[in-house]
């Protein structure tokens, strides 16, 4: 039976729709309403969880903590980091409200002040704009859209432990510096094949208008055979994506002596979600 107090549940404080809401990029499995997405501010799990280094570096807390505060979302792995980036963002407003404290040092006298950033602001970054481009070749239609944040996460995990293991080589005193360069050879290459892997996990699907390709491995394949300029086409897409959603730098005027400056914005988790008081 259920309890009289599920009627004091959470209730939504926002109600969105995905930067990514005009590209048809997810069924039903992903996401179950494409407007007035229902938003609630964290509970105290969600807050303990974001806590907890591991999780947040394997992305485990930021899926869990979707699902908790955005539940019409069915499968946050699939969504793509534009919209997980514009979730944190709501989610920080649904549950601390629009202002986020920024300590920032002043260029002139030091001084260092914390700044109010209006988190509305922010969120215009990311309304009106579609981050997903289409790109013509040889009368095919390339679907480019930011990675997923499964991708994401993967990609950003396997780059820490190969630069981890490169500066393992290189703290090793056992080795030789020729042996040392041999085997850091096999991590660059690795790197260099991460990029490619990068760059074209992008390219989500290749149409005719007939048939469509949605396999990774088939793309890659076709992308290889094709001339080269289309390598640097998807580049150049993936970089024009990218630019639509660069965070303006913060505009503060220097309590101690009224100059001028501007402070670069970084969401840092452990940061971003705890309250200031
Ligand atoms: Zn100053």
């Amino acid at each position: 039976m259920p309890s009289f107090l599920d009627q004091f549940k959470r209730q939504p404080r926002l109600f969105i729709s995905l930067p990514t809401k005009d590209s048809n990029l997810y069924d039903e499995s992903v996401l179950q309403i494409q407007d007035q997405i229902p938003v609630t501010g964290m509970n105290t799990m969600d807050e303990l969880l974001l806590k907890t280094p591991d999780a947040l570096f394997s992305g485990e807390a930021t899926e869990r903590l979707i699902r908790s505060c955005v539940p019409s979302i069915q499968d946050a792995w699939q969504l793509t980091t534009i919209d997980v980036d514009y979730l944190l963002v709501v989610i920080r407003i649904a549950t601390y409200g629009e202002t986020l404290q920024i300590n920032a040092n002043c260029p002139k006298c030091k001084e260092e002040s914390a700044y109010d950033l209006d988190l509305h602001r922010y969120i215009e970054v990311y309304e009106n704009k579609n981050p997903v481009e289409i790109l013509r070749y040889n009368g095919l239609l390339l679907t480019i859209a930011p990675l997923t944040y499964r991708k994401s996460t993967d990609i950003a995990r396997r780059t820490y432990i190969n630069q981890k293991t490169i500066q393992n080589i290189n703290d090793n005193l056992n080795l030789s510096e020729d042996q040392k360069d041999l085997q850091k050879q096999k991590m660059v290459e690795d790197i260099l094949l991460m990029n490619v892997e990068t760059i074209m996990s992008h390219v989500r699907s290749i149409t005719d208008g007939e048939n469509i390709e949605t396999n990774f491995d088939e793309i890659l394949k076709f992308v290889n055979n094709a001339d080269r300029d289309l390598y640097q086409q998807i580049t150049d897409t993936i970089d024009k994506i990218n630019q639509k959603y660069e965070i303006p730098p913060m505009q503060c005027r220097c309590i101690e002596c009224n100059t001028d400056f501007k402070t670069a914005i970084n969401f840092d988790y452990s940061d971003f979600f705890v309250a200031r008081s």
